[in-house]
């Protein structure tokens, strides 16, 4: 299991937490889905938007951020958050599902040749990657997590057929998307502290508009959950209803587009955190 220590923010309980909520959402509402063992991400798929070096660093040396972890197998782990995205996105293009989640995903913060802010490999951008080049396929992504997608704006600027959109709280880590940059499909929009569910409803109601527009053959969404109102890491004030809210507008309004959804952060791992990513899927599915 994902492990940094007792008193690091990211605990990896809250993967299985959110799993079993999902499950117990998914009788309730009489979904059916399928679960996919993790196979990680290969050398080459992480390379199509990491250094090799960078690469090597964690996988031969277990190096993570910047030092070698004491458990070297949270190098393999950080493959595998990376390869079940890969596996999500393939079974979407292959017409095997309409949804598909990894609560470990949408690792947002990972740059070129670094991690940052708890995230190691960008599967999101990796798998845009993959889309846009050998499927030919457009992407928006939808990127809710209370902090900046930094690193999956980066790492898919350059790329015209992908469009994000990151709705986050301004001043926090990692200080930047303050700007939007319509020539290159990158949207922002910073919130103050305390801003709450009507702007987060705006903003979806706009990456929808814009959305539209750039015409996507697939979302991915970054369905972070610390923008909750007793999340520990910001303050954007969200209740727990409007993350359910906000994914049946997306599905209501492309009731048969793919979508890959990731949980990206969440501070919360006991209560809050899992409940909101599993409602937030279950309403994907739905
Ligand atoms: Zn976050």
């Amino acid at each position: 299991m994902w492990n940094l220590g007792a008193t690091h923010p990211t605990q990896g309980r809250r993967y299985p937490n959110a799993l079993t909520e999902f499950e117990i959402l998914t009788q309730i509402e009489d979904i059916s889905y399928t679960y996919v063992e993790a196979i990680p991400a290969t050398r080459e798929e992480l390379s199509r938007v990491h250094d090799i070096d960078y690469i090597s660093e964690v996988l031969d040396s277990a190096i993570i951020f910047g030092a070698r972890t004491p458990k070297p197998e949270q190098s393999r782990i950080a493959t595998l958050f990376a390869g079940a995205s890969i596996q999500g996105l393939r079974s979407l293009i292959a017409g095997q599902a309409t949804t598909a989640i990894n609560f470990a995903g949408a690792k947002h913060h990972a740059q070129f040749d670094h991690g940052s802010g708890f995230c190691v490999f960008n599967d999101f951008a990796i798998c845009a990657n993959i889309a846009t080049n050998d499927f030919d396929l457009k992407v928006a992504i939808f990127d809710l997590d209370a902090h900046h997608g930094d690193g999956t704006e980066n790492l898919t600027r350059s790329n015209s057929k992908v469009f994000t959109y990151s709705i986050h709280q301004n001043g926090i880590f990692p200080g930047t998307g303050k700007e939007s940059f319509p020539e290159d499909h990158v949207y922002n929009r910073p919130l103050r502290a305390g801003d709450g569910d009507s702007q987060l409803l705006n903003a979806t109601d706009e990456f929808i508009r814009l959305s539209k527009d750039f015409e996507p053959d697939l979302l991915f969404i970054a369905a972070g959950a610390d923008g909750h109102e007793s999340d520990p890491l910001a303050d954007l004030q969200y209740s727990f209803e409007v993350y359910e809210k906000v994914a049946r507008t997306i599905r209501t309004t492309f009731p048969a587009m793919p979508i890959l959804m990731g949980g990206s952060g969440g501070y919360q791992p006991d209560t809050y955190t899992p409940s909101i990513w599993a409602s937030f899927a279950v309403a994907l599915a739905s």
